[in-house]
Parts: C-alpha cells; structure tokens; sequence
C-alpha cells in the first residue's frame, strides 16, 4: 500500500491517506497535551511506545476477546496501517477505580476501588471541552444509533475484562481508560484510535507507583522512564 497525502493531524497523531480508499496510516508523535490542549510539550519515544502497545493490545483483544478493531499491519516502529472508519464522536471511559474526573465530580478519593466498572460518555468536540453525555442524549442528537451504541457498550465492558486481567498479569491496576469506536464502510463497528499510557491510567500494583500520562499533566518527573516502564511489561521490550 503506498502512503498518500495527510487527512488529518490531532494533538498525537497524524493520519494518511493511503492509494486504497478502504485503509488509511497512522502516525504517532511524540507531542504530548492534556487540560484539552492547554498544557503542551514532549514525551521522547512515546510514540513508539504508543503505536507498539496499541497494536499488541488490539491484537490480543481480536484473538481473545473477540473484540474487532482497527488494525491491519504495523509498518514501522511509529506507523500502522488501519481500516478507514467514521469515527463515532464519542469518547468511551470505563472506571474500575475511582481518579481523575470522576474523583472531582463525585467526591470520590482517588485509589477507591468501585464497586462495578462504570461506564461514562463525552461528546467529542473540542471546542465544548468533550463534555459529558448519556445514552438517551447520545441517541437524540444522532452521535451514534441506539443499535451502535449496545455494541459500543458490549465491547467496552469486554475489553475492560480482558485488559484488567492482562495487566493484573504484569502487576499493574488498570485504574480507568478512554478508547474510541468506528464504522467501517460496510458498517461494522470496530475499536479505533489507541491503548496506551496517553489513554488508560496504570498503577502498580505493589507500589502505586502512576507508570501514564497523569505523570505528565500532574509534573511528576520521570515520564519518559514510565512509558518505558509500561512497553517493558507489556512488550518485553
Ligand atoms: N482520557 C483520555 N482523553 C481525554 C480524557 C480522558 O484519554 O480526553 C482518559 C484518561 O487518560 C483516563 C480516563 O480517560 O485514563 C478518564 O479520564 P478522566 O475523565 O478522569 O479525565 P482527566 O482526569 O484525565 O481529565
């Protein structure tokens, strides 16, 4: 497949065209924002980290889960070929523990383990600040199809099974993650966009140690050394 003009750049990737119309190419930077691009700067090598954790994860969730994806070929260290897909404008968090966002607007601690995953919806949309939606919000302004959005649920909870128990596997508690769904041209829902410490929250599990991008937004230092840490445990590498 030859790599054609850019489609698209976001805040961590940019997207090709490829001289296949059902595929498309995506690379990943090292830019690194949070606050809803407010705080900007650079993690060196987490695109790499990044594009590798992702495939593997996607991989493993199609064989094991039976969760379809994206993923076609991973190209180079940086770069994979994906189907091209209409992205659904939903960002689709589940919570095993409770941190972050949900910690503010619930007055729940940060580290309280919750009784049942939660799972929560944003708009996609920069410009309102990807703000909280519901199912029957979600189902009025046609951001995705009653149908569309069982599925979405579905493999939600299905990768948040599998993945809890891969990491519990390298002694990490997947505290909270964000992943995204598309539609294929012949109208498959599918997991797109990424898995990695820029979406999911990992914590070790012995020493609470966070090894994701809340190194980043919150100054811990050594953030380059916890992406190494998280592709060393996930990738062996
Ligand atoms: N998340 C993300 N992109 C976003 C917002 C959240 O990948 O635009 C991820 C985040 O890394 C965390 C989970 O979704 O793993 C829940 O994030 P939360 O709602 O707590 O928001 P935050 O505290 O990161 O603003």
């Amino acid at each position: 497949m030859i790599k054609c003009e850019q489609m698209y750049e976001g805040k961590a990737k940019k997207v090709f065209a490829t001289d296949d119309e059902n595929y498309c190419i995506v690379s990943y930077k090292d830019n690194a924002t949070a606050f809803n691009g407010v705080k900007k700067g650079t993690i060196v090598g987490k695109g790499v980290v990044n594009n590798k954790m992702t495939n593997y994860l996607m991989r493993k969730l199609t064989a094991e889960a039976d969760v379809p994806t994206h993923f076609v070929e991973e190209l180079s260290d940086r770069e994979t070929l994906v189907k091209r897909v209409k992205i659904v404008p939903l960002e689709v968090i589940i919570r095993n523990i409770a941190a972050g966002s949900f910690s503010k607007r619930f007055g729940v601690p940060e580290g309280t383990e919750l009784k049942c995953p939660t799972l929560e919806y944003c708009l996609k949309d920069d410009h309102l600040g990807d703000p909280m939606i519901n199912d029957s919000q979600i189902i009025a302004i046609g951001a995705a199809t009653p149908e569309d959005l069982d599925t979405i649920a579905d493999y939600a909870y299905r990768v948040n099974d599998y993945l809890k128990d891969f990491f519990a596997g390298v002694n990490i508690d997947l505290v909270d993650f964000k992943i995204e769904f598309g539609k294929t041209a012949d109208g498959q829902i599918v997991l797109a966009d990424e898995i990695s410490p820029d979406t999911c929250r990992f914590w070790d599990k012995t020493t609470h140690e966070k090894l994701d991008k809340d190194r980043f937004r919150r100054d811990l230092g050594n953030v380059e050394e916890a992406y190494g840490e998280m592709m060393r445990r996930v990738l062996g590498e």
